[in-house]
Formats: C-alpha cells, structure tokens, sequence
C-alpha cells in the first residue's frame, strides 16, 4: 500500500516541481512522450492508404466508430480544433504538517477548492463530459460557451465527501478517473459511491488496478490494469467504460493500440504534447495545485489551453 501511495507522489512531486521551476506549458518535458513535430503534417488514420484487402474476405475495414455511431475524425482535424481546458484534481483536503512542500501543490485545500469553483462558475465557465468532448473533437458538435472539464484521479474519498457538494452546488458535473484496487479503501470511495456519482450524472472512467505506469505493462498487465477494471466498474456503473487516464500522465505509442483494443475512446494525459496519430488517446490535461487562487487558475487555463 505505501509504495502505491509513494509512487504517484514522488512523480508528482518531480513534476510539480518541473511545472513550477519552468511554467505549466515546459512541464511536458517531464514525461517521454515523443516531442511534436510541428513541421511533419499529421498522417491522419482515416487518411492513409487502404489496408490490403485480404484475398478471400474482401469485407472493407468498416469506419472506427464508437459512441452512437460516432465516426473517428482524422487526426488532423481534431488537432486543428481549439483544446478545451481540463482540470485535473487529486485530493481536496486541507493540508497537514506532513504533508510535504511539494505534495502541497496536488492536494488542494478545501478553501482554495471552493475558491476555485466559484471562480469558473462566477466566470460563466461551463462543465462538460467526456463524451460532449469526444462529440465536439470529432464532429465539431457543439459545446456550451467557456467549457472546461474537471477530472478527478486516485478515488480518494474526499472527492466525494468534499468537492462533490460543491460542483452540485454549482450544477458542474465532473469526471472521476478510478483506480479500482482502492474502492472500499479507509480514505476511498467506496464502490456504492462511484455508483452514486454516476447515476447521479458525472462521469466514471478508469485509471487502472493499483496505478502502475502503463509504459512498462506486459503479459497480463493488460487484463489486470485495463480489462478488469473496466468490467468491474461497468458492473458498478452499469455503463460501458470508454475514457481512461494514464497513471502519473504517463504513456506510449505503443499503449494506444492496447487501449483501443480493450474498449477505450479517447484517453487522457497530462502535460505532453498530444500525439500526431492518436490526438485522442493524448488529451491534456492540467493539475491544479492547491497554492493556485480563483483568478490564478482562470489565467493559467487560458495561457496552457490557449483560448481567451
Ligand atoms: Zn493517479
């Protein structure tokens, strides 16, 4: 249990410290992700050449859909299309004398949460879920004005005693990624409250078994970080499991085609650039430390996504 404990934050500590030596936007480097090639056009999946029909079954590969009928844009596309901010939240408790220095930065205390909320809300920002953004970056569906995304990772259960009061109090939504190892866990939400944030409309995805990094999975650690969390949480939920979030924001190329496989839409990370291929399987996302005040956050969503 402590090395799980452990590992997330001696990551985050290496990364906070990153984001705070260098700006939110050069923290990317912390991770390995292939650097962006901005010069290299963007082979778009649904633009390259036709698969080889096989002699006998010369079925055509059928277009990638996957929510209602959604048909995957090309990579370009989504690309090309301006990012919508994403928060992303680990604990939401006050701080404690042992809590060290740099673990300050992910765990936001409860008045710079409400602080935080009421800021987006004042500022007329609206919540989206993932699969409104996963519309919108395929199809250009529509979103309400000033959207954000506010995700939660780890499952500690002050997500749900704490900051699920507040997004109700200000009719947000919010997307929960859960590491299934700790549901039932002293200080976790427990399986009937993931339950209940679902039915009660945020939304749940997966963030593995026990938070171990996807780069490094083989053998089975595909079936038990992704396959069984996924089928537990769908029985929990009683809704299919599309959206993951990679431990500590970590991946690779070669994760995405293994995601696909078992089920997953669009996948989120943190600071790394998005990959050129598989924008979707790389969606950004911010952590936002405890130090940062209402109008901090507000200035730092618009300068990391881009927008005004
Ligand atoms: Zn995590």
């Amino acid at each position: 249990m402590n090395t799980l404990l452990l590992n997330p934050v001696a990551k985050f500590r290496t990364l906070t410290l990153v984001i705070a030596a260098a700006g939110i936007m050069q923290a990317c480097n912390s991770t390995d992700a292939k650097p962006a090639d901005a010069s290299k056009p963007a082979v778009a999946a649904d633009s390259a050449a036709p698969a080889p029909v096989a002699k006998s079954a010369a079925k055509p590969a059928a277009p990638a859909t996957d929510i209602n009928g959604i048909k995957v844009a090309d990579a370009a596309s989504v690309l090309a299309k301006p990012e919508v901010p994403i928060l992303c939240y680990h604990q939401v408790r006050d701080w404690k004398p042992t809590d060290s220095k740099s673990a300050r930065d992910y765990i936001v205390p409860e008045e710079s949460f409400r602080a935080q909320m009421k800021m987006l809300a004042d500022s007329g920002y609206h919540t989206i879920l993932p699969d409104q953004l996963y519309a919108y970056l395929n199809t250009g569906a529509a979103l309400p004005s000033k959207p954000v995304i506010i995700t939660f990772d780890d499952t500690d259960l002050d997500q749900f005693t704490f900051a699920k009061p507040l997004l109700d109090k200000y009719n947000f939504k919010g997307v929960f990624f859960i590491m299934t190892v700790s549901l039932g866990r002293p200080r976790y939400m427990s399986k009937e409250q993931v339950r209940t944030l679902s039915d009660e409309g945020h939304a749940i995805g997966s963030h593995t078994w026990d938070h171990h990094n996807v780069k490094k999975y083989q053998g089975d650690d595909w079936k038990i970080q992704i396959e069984k969390p996924s089928k537990q949480l769908e029985e929990i939920t009683g809704k299919r499991i599309q959206y993951f979030a990679y431990p500590f924001g970590l991946w690779n190329p070669q994760a995405i085609p293994e995601l696909k496989k078992r089920g997953m839409v669009a996948a989120f990370q943190l600071y790394a650039p998005r990959d050129q291929q598989d924008p979707l399987y790389t969606i950004r996302r911010i952590i936002v430390p405890g130090t940062w005040s209402g109008a901090t956050l507000d200035a730092r969503m618009k300068s990391s996504f881009g927008f005004k």
